[in-house]
C-alpha cells in the first residue's frame, strides 16, 4: 500500500518559491525552466529513501563516536570528466583513504562522495570581466559552460537535465564498483602497498606495516565476510539549485514523507544558510540526512537556530555541521560552538572541512591551498574535540583520484612552479591522489595515538 503526503506537506514543499532567492542563475527564459523541471519531476529517483535512512543511521553512529565519516570528491564535477576512468580513480582514492582510516580509528568509516551531482557552485560575484568583456560567472556545469564566451556563459536550464543524466551514469558506476568486487578490502590494501613503495612516504612505514600485519592475520584466520567485499559509498552534493532540488523531491510511498532523491546527503553551503532563506526552508522539509557548512564568522546562536529549523526533534544523524574555519581560526572559534551544543544537549555530527577556510593565491596567480595548512586545520579540529571530550566525527575534503597539481606541498613537494604542470580544476584546488592518501595516513596516525 502506498501512503500519500498530506496537502499541507505538498504545499510546504513549494514555500521556498516565496523566499528571496540567493545564488540562483539568471535563467534567460523562466518558461523554459518550468518545462525542464516538469520533465525532471517525472524521471526516476537517483537514490532511494531506504538508502538515505541507512546513511542517517550511520551518521548517528559517527556522532556517537562509533563510526568516522569520510566525505570527499571534486569541488565541481564536470560533464567532460564524468568518464569511467576518472570516476574509478576517485572511488579508488576514497576507498584507499577509508581503509587506512578504518585501521587508525578502529571504527567503521562512513564513505560519502562529493559525487554524482556536484555540478553547481555558489560564486562571490555574478559577473566576470576579462580584457574589457563582462560575462556571467561560471556557476557549474548544471548551469553554464566554463569557456569565456557569451554562448557558453549564458545559463541554460537544459543543463539541469544533463546533470541528472550524468549523475545517473556516475551513480551506476559507483554502485557497480562498490558492490561488484572492485572495493574488496584485500584489493584496496594492495593499492595502498603500491603507494607506500614510494620512499617519499617512509614516515608512515610503521603504520603501513601494522595494517599489513592485520591483513595477513585476517587472511591466515580465514576471515571472509561480506563487509570485506562490498561497501556503501553514498552520494552527496551542495543543494544549491532549487529548481533542480525541488524537482527531485518526491514522496516516499512507504512513509508518505518527502525525500530529496537527487543524492543521499545534501548540504547547504556557507553562502546560502540564512535561516529565513529558501535553501534552509526546502531542506527542512525533506527526510534526508543534511549538512550545513559553518565558516569562521558562525556564532553558537546561528548554529542553534539552524538546528532548531533543520533538526527540531534532535534526531541523531539528521544534522551534520561541516566546519571550515581555517587553520588559523579553528582552535579559537570551534570550541564555543561545540560547547554550546553540548551544554544544550543537542546532537550533531561534527565534520571538518579543512579546505575552504585555507584558500590562497600563489605568487604566480593560482588559487591554491597549502597541504601543511590543510593538515593543521584537521589537527586543530581534533585538538578542540579532545579538549572538550566531544566527538570529532569525520572529514570533508576536495580531492581527485588523478595526479593533478593544484594544492601546494605534501611529501612530493608541489611548488608554485609545479602548479602549472597539471592544474585542471575549474573552481577550487583539490588534493591529488597522493596527497589524499598522505592525509589519510596522517589522520590515522593521530587517531591511533
Ligand atoms: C564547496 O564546498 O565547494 C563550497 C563552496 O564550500 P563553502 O560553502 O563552505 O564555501
Ligand atoms: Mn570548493
Amino acid at each position: 500500500m502506498s501512503i500519500e503526503a498530506s496537502p499541507e506537506v505538498l504545499e510546504g514543499l513549494q514555500h521556498w518559491r516565496s523566499l528571496p532567492p540567493r545564488q540562483q542563475p539568471a535563467w534567460p527564459d523562466p518558461d523554459e525552466v518550468t518545462r525542464v523541471t516538469a520533465e525532471l519531476a517525472g524521471y526516476p529517483p537517483l537514490v532511494f529513501a531506504g538508502e538515505a535512512d541507512k546513511l542517517r543511521h550511520n551518521l548517528a553512529q559517527a556522532a556517537a563516536g562509533e563510526a568516522f565519516v569520510l566525505q570527499g570528491g571534486d569541488c565541481a564535477e564536470t560533464f567532460a570528466e564524468s568518464t569511467a576512468d576518472r570516476i574509478r580513480n576517485k572511488i579508488r582514492t576514497i576507498l584507499q583513504m577509508a581503509a587506512v582510516l578504518t585501521y587508525g580509528a578502529s571504527l567503521p568509516v562512513v564513505k560519502m562522495g562529493r559525487i554524482a551531482g556536484q555540478y553547481a557552485k555558489p560564486r562571490s560575484a555574478d559577473m566576470e570581466t576579462r580584457d574589457g568583456v563582462t560575462l556571467p560567472v561560471y556557476r557549474g556545469d548544471a548551469v553554464n559552460a566554463h569557456d569565456f564566451t557569451p554562448e557558453s556563459r549564458t545559463p541554460d536550464p537544459w543543463r539541469l537535465q544533463q546533470a541528472y543524466h550524468r549523475s545517473a551514469t556516475t551513480l551506476n558506476l559507483v554502485r557497480a564498483f562498490t558492490y561488484g568486487g572492485f572495493a574488496d578490502l584485500r584489493e584496496v590494501h594492495q593499492w595502498n602497498r603500491g603507494f607506500m613503495a614510494n620512499p617519499a612516504y617512509a614516515r608512515y612505514e610503521v603504520l603501513a606495516n601494522e595494517i599489513d600485519r592485520a591483513m595477513r592475520f585476517m587472511r591466515a584466520a580465514g576471515a571472509d565476510f561480506d563487509a570485506l567485499r562490498t561497501v556503501d559509498l553514498f552520494s552527496s552534493h551542495e543543494a544549491l539549485l532549487l529548481d533542480y532540488e525541488s524537482a527531485m523531491t518526491r514522496i516516499d510511498s512507504r512513509s508518505g514523507l518527502p525525500y530529496n532523491t537527487s543524492a543521499h546527503f545534501l548540504w547547504i553551503g556557507e553562502r546560502t544558510r540564512q535561516l529565513d532563506g529558501p535553501h534552509v526552508d526546502l531542506l527542512s522539509r525533506v527526510r534526508n540526512p543534511l549538512g550545513v557548512k559553518l565558516g569562521p564568522s558562525s556564532t553558537a546562536d546561528d548554529a542553534l537556530a539552524l538546528a532548531d529549523r533543520l533538526n527540531p526533534d534532535n534526531e541523531p544523524g539528521r544534522l551534520t555541521f561541516i566546519t571550515r574555519m581555517g587553520a588559523g581560526r579553528v582552535r579559537e572559534v570551534l570550541p564555543g560552538l561545540v560547547e554550546r551544543f553540548t551544554a544544550e544537549g543537542r546532537t550533531v555530527t561534527w565534520v571538518c572541512d579543512p579546505m575552504h577556510g585555507n584558500t590562497i593565491t600563489s605568487p604566480s596567480g593560482y588559487k591554491t591551498r597549502e597541504f601543511a595548512t590543510v593538515i593543521d586545520e584537521v589537527h586543530g579540529f581534533f585538538e578542540v574535540h579532545h579538549a572538550l571530550g566531544t566527538v570529532p566525527g569525520g572529514l570533508h575534503v576536495e580531492l581527485t583520484g588523478d595526479d593533478v597539481t593544484e594544492v601546494l606541498g605534501g611529501s612530493e613537494k608541489v611548488d608554485d612552479a609545479g602548479l602549472a604542470r597539471r592544474y585542471e580544476t575549474l573552481v577550487d584546488p583539490r588534493l591529488n591522489h597522493q596527497q589524499s592518501l598522505e592525509m589519510a595516513f596522517d589522520v590515522a596516525e593521530m587517531l591511533r595515538d
